[in-house]
C-alpha cells in the first residue's frame, strides 16, 4: 500500500514573513517542517513547512483585513459563496478522503463520511448566514435591538484524530457568522486542511479569510493564541494542553471554547436488548482505531446479564475487520503514530485478563481490539483517556451503582444506556454528567445538533442550531423615542 504520487512531494503553502510579532513563541527553536507519515506503512507522504510565530503574525494581519471585506458583503452573498465551496468540497471529496486514509490512517468508509460531512457543515452553515438575527427587546421611551456582530478573526486547533471534520465544526459557523478563520492542524495531519483552504479561494471566498497556518503546538499554536488580533480560539485536543490554552487566552480575556478528553461509559441494564447492546458496543470504542474523544471505552453492564453479554461480546469483537485502511471492507486501521501505540500498550498489563481481535503485523502502527475484563474501577486504563482500541467491561449492581460507576470520571463527554425502560432511559440521562447522551444507541455526532462537554471535556458548545451565535458578540443598542 504507498500513497497517492502526488503526495510524496513537498507541500508548500503561502503565507510570508512580516515583521517579528509577538511574544515568546518567536524565541522558541524554530521547526521548519513536519514530516506527515502515511500511519499504515510508516511511509513518508509529504514535508509541510511549519509557519513561525512572525508568520502567524502577517496571517493575522492579513486575516483581519479580508474580514473586513468579507462582513461587508450581503449576507446572500456570504451564503452563496460558502454553498460554492460545499460544492467545491463535495467534487473533492474523493480526493479529501483519500487524503485523510494516507495522513490519518482512516478507514476509507470513515474517510468519505469526514469529506461529506465538511461539505455539509458548509452547506448547514450557509443557510444560517440569512437567519443570524438579534432581538427587539420590549423597553420604555425607545426600542431596544440586539446586534450580533462577527467576533472578527478566529483562531482554530485542531487534533489529529479527526482532522477534517473537527477543523469545519468551528470554521463553517465562524464564517458564516462573518468571521475571519486562521486554521492550525496537528502536527501529523495538515494535508486535508491545506487542501480545503486551496478550494475555499477557488470558491471565491475573498484571499486571506480562511488561511491554514501549519506547525507545532507550541510554536504557532501558542502565538495564534497569544496574539491580540485573534479574538475567539476554538481549541479541540487534549484536557492538559487545553488547560494551558485557557490560561493564555485569561491573559487576555479572549474568548474560548474548548473540546477536551473523554472516558465514555456505556450502560448496558439487564432489561436492555442485550444481543443488540453487544453487537453494537465494539464499533463504539474501535471506531478511528478508538482514537475519539466520545469512544465508549468504559462498558459497564448489570451484573444478571455481565456472563451473557461477554458471551455475545467475544465473537462480535472478533469479527471487526482491522486492515489496510484504504481497502473498503476494512473496519479498523493503525493507530496515529509509534507514540501512540506505545502509550496503548503501556495501559494494558501483561497478563491481562482480555477478550482480543487481531490486527496485521509488520510496518505501521498497528493493536489489535482488545477489551479488558477483571479491571479495577480505578485502574488507570479504567479511568485515563487511551485513545487507542481498549476498553474495559465492569459490573454494576443496581441503577444507582451504575450511576455512581458512570460519573466515576473527571471527564463528561459523552455516553450511552441501554434499557427497554423509558423511565429509567431518562432517569439514567439526567444523573449521568455528560454533554451527549444515547438511548440505545451509540450515536455520532450530528452537525445539526449540539456538541460539547461537561467537567474536563471541555467548555462550551459547537454545532447545533446555535453554531453561529459562538462566534459573534452581542452588541445592545437603545434608541430612543422621546421627543
Ligand atoms: P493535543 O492537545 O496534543 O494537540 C491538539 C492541538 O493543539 C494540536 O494541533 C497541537 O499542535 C496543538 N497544541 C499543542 N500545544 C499547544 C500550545 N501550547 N498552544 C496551542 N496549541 C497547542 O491533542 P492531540 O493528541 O492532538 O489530540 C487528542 C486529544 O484530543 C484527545 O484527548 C481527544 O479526546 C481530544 N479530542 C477532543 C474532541 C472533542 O470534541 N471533545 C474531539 C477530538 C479530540
Amino acid at each position: 500500500m504507498g500513497a497517492p504520487p502526488l503526495l510524496r512531494t513537498t507541500v508548500r503553502h503561502t503565507v510570508t514573513p512580516l515583521t517579528p510579532a509577538i511574544s515568546e513563541a518567536s524565541a522558541r527553536p524554530a521547526v521548519h517542517e513536519h514530516e506527515v507519515l502515511n500511519p499504515a506503512t510508516e511511509e513518508h507522504v509529504a514535508t509541510v513547512p511549519a509557519t513561525s510565530a512572525a508568520e502567524v503574525h502577517t496571517a493575522v494581519t492579513r486575516a483581519a483585513a479580508a474580514q473586513r471585506v468579507w462582513a461587508a458583503l450581503a449576507p446572500a452573498d456570504r451564503a452563496r459563496l460558502l454553498r460554492r465551496f460545499a460544492v467545491l468540497v463535495d467534487e473533492h471529496g474523493e480526493r479529501l478522503a483519500r487524503l485523510e486514509v494516507t495522513e490519518a490512517g482512516h478507514t476509507l468508509g470513515n474517510a468519505r463520511w469526514e469529506a461529506a460531512n465538511v461539505r455539509d457543515l458548509l452547506d448547514y452553515a450557509a443557510g444560517g448566514v440569512e437567519r443570524l438575527t438579534g432581538r427587539q427587546i420590549p423597553v420604555p421611551g425607545g426600542i431596544d435591538l440586539t446586534l450580533l456582530e462577527p467576533v472578527g478573526v478566529v483562531g482554530v486547533i485542531v487534533p489529529w484524530n479527526f482532522p477534517m471534520p473537527i477543523a469545519a465544526w468551528a470554521a463553517a459557523p465562524a464564517l458564516a457568522a462573518g468571521n475571519a478563520v486562521l486554521l492550525k492542524p496537528a502536527e501529523t495531519t495538515p494535508l486535508t486542511a491545506l487542501h480545503l483552504a486551496r478550494l475555499a479561494l477557488e470558491a471565491g471566498l475573498p484571499e486571506h479569510l480562511f488561511q491554514v497556518v501549519p506547525g507545532a503546538g507550541d510554536v504557532t499554536g501558542e502565538a495564534l493564541v497569544a496574539h491580540p488580533g485573534v479574538a475567539k480560539i476554538v481549541f479541540t485536543g487534549s484536557t492538559r494542553t487545553g488547560k494551558h490554552v485557557m490560561a493564555r487566552c485569561a491573559d487576555r480575556v479572549k474568548r474560548l471554547t474548548l473540546e477536551l478528553g473523554g472516558k465514555s461509559p456505556s450502560l448496558v441494564f439487564a432489561d436492555a436488548d442485550i444481543e443488540t447492546a453487544a453487537a453494537a458496543a465494539p464499533m463504539s470504542f474501535l471506531d478511528n482505531a478508538g482514537q475519539d474523544c466520545c469512544a465508549r471505552t468504559r462498558v459497564l453492564v448489570q451484573r444478571t446479564v455481565y456472563d451473557r453479554f461477554l458471551e455475545l461480546l467475544a465473537p462480535a469483537l472478533a469479527s471487526v475487520v482491522v486492515g489496510d485502511p484504504a481497502d473498503e471492507r476494512s473496519q479498523m486501521g493503525p493507530l496515529i503514530s509509534r507514540t501512540q501505540l506505545e502509550r496503548v500498550r503501556g495501559y494494558v498489563p501483561e497478563g491481562a485478563e482480555a477478550l482480543r481481535g487481531s490486527a496485521p503485523d509488520g510496518p505501521g502502527f498497528w493493536y489489535p481490539p482488545t477489551v479488558l475484563t477483571g479491571v479495577r474501577p480505578d485502574a488507570p486504563v479504567a479511568t485515563e483517556e487511551v485513545f487507542g482500541p481498549v476498553a474495559v467491561v465492569l459490573p454494576f449492581e443496581d441503577e444507582a451503582d451504575a450511576v455512581r460507576l458512570a460519573n466515576a470520571t473527571d471527564y463528561g463527554l459523552a455516553g450511552s444506556v441501554w434499557t427497554r425502560d423509558i423511565g429509567r432511559a431518562l432517569r439514567v440521562c439526567g444523573a449521568v454528567r455528560a454533554g451527549n447522551l444515547s438511548v440505545n444507541s451509540h450515536s455520532a455526532v450530528r452537525y445539526w445538533t449540539p456538541f460539547g462537554g461537561c467537567g474536563q471535556s471541555g467548555l462550551g458548545r459547537e454545532l447545533g442550531p446555535d453554531a453561529l451565535a459562538a462566534f459573534t458578540e452581542t452588541k445592545n443598542v437603545f434608541i430612543s423615542t422621546e421627543d
